[in-house]
C-alpha cells in the first residue's frame, strides 16, 4: 500500500494567499519536534520533508500534491492564535474537509475552534518506541476516553513510530480511506 507520490506545490503563511481547494485536503498539525516531518515522510516511504524546509520563526504551511488525488498540508503549530478573524473563517473552509493529526492529549482542545460538522480528525500518537509497552497501553486508554467527548474524532488515537515503522501502514490507509483513494 503506498501513497502517490507527493511533490511540493505551494508554501503560504497566511489563509488568503493558500492555493485554491481542487481536491481534498490532509492536514498534518502539531507542535515542532512532535516527529511530523518524520511521520509524513514515512507516510511517503520517502524524503519529502526536509530538515531545511523546515519553518524555524515562520511559520509556513506547504502543500504536497499526492499525484492528482488528494493534497497533504503540513501545518506547523496549532491554535494558531495571531489569525484575525477574516482569516479564522479562511482557515474553516481551508479545514472543511480536512483530517487533522496531532499528538498530545492534553493540547486538544487548543485546535478545536477550528472544527466544524465534517471535518474529520485523527489524533496521531507519535514517537511511540520512546514508551515502554504498558506505559503505551495506559496512554491509549486515557487519550482514548477523552477523544469520547469530542464530536468529528475517530474513537481509537493510532499510535505510530516513524523510526520503528510501527503503525505506518495503518495511518497510510486511514489517510486513503478519508480521501477515498
Ligand atoms: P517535527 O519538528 O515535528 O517535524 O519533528 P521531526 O520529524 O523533525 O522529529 C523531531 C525529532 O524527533 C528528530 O530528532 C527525530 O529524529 C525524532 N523522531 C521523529 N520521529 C521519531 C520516532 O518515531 N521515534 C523516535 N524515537 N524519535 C523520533
Amino acid at each position: 500500500l503506498e501513497l502517490p507520490h507527493l511533490s511540493f506545490f505551494a508554501g503560504a503563511k497566511i489563509p488568503s494567499s493558500f492555493p485554491p481547494e481542487r481536491v481534498s485536503e490532509v492536514a498534518f498539525v502539531g507542535r515542532s519536534n512532535v516527529g511530523k516531518s518524520s511521520l509524513i515522510n514515512a507516510l511517503a516511504d520517502t524524503t519529502v520533508v526536509r530538515t531545511s524546509d523546515k519553518p524555524g520563526l515562520t511559520r509556513q504551511i506547504n502543500f504536497y500534491a499526492a499525484g492528482k488525488i488528494f493534497n497533504m498540508v503540513d501545518m506547523p503549530g496549532y491554535g494558531f492564535a495571531y489569525v484575525k478573524e477574516e482569516e479564522k473563517t479562511q482557515w474553516r473552509e481551508l479545514l472543511s474537509r480536512i483530517f487533522i493529526f496531532t499528538y498530545k492529549e492534553k493540547n486538544i482542545k487548543n485546535f478545536f475552534f477550528l472544527f466544524r460538522k465534517g471535518v474529520e480528525i485523527q489524533i496521531v500518537l507519535t514517537k511511540c518506541d520512546m514508551v515502554i509497552p504498558p506505559d503505551l497501553a495506559r496512554r491509549y486508554v486515557v487519550v482514548k476516553e477523552k477523544l469520547q467527548h469530542y464530536k468529528n474524532v475517530a474513537d481509537d488515537p493510532l499510535m505510530v513510530s516513524a523510526r520503528k515503522k510501527t503503525g505506518i501502514l495503518k495511518l497510510r490507509k486511514e489517510v486513503l480511506r478519508t480521501v477515498d483513494a
